[in-house]
């Protein structure tokens, strides 16, 4: 598979780091069950799912990539940061 970061272009998906689903951080003053959501519970779709991705062996960035978990087809690819997601772990 291979993944084209906006700013390094094409590479191969070993040089990056999966993390999963792309989900937005709750506020610091959510629910618990807000939290639970978001570090627990994960969708699992044999298709279309935007993931973070962060390109470790190339420019440090995190990357919101859509593919299709069935076909390995990357859909989208943009930085994180553009998107309000945070990656970092
Ligand atoms: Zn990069």
């Amino acid at each position: 598979m291979r993944i084209h970061c906006p700013l390094c272009g094409e590479r191969d998906r070993r040089e990056f780091y999966v993390k999963g689903a792309a989900m937005e951080r709750p506020a610091g003053n959510a629910g618990l069950d807000d939290w639970h959501a978001y570090v627990h519970l994960r969708e699992n779709p044999a298709g279309v799912l935007a993931e973070l991705w962060y390109h470790e062996m190339g420019c440090g960035s995190w990357l919101s990539v859509t593919r299709d978990t069935a076909t390995h087809e990357v859909l989208k690819v943009e930085l994180a940061s553009a998107l309000g997601l945070g990656g970092a772990a």
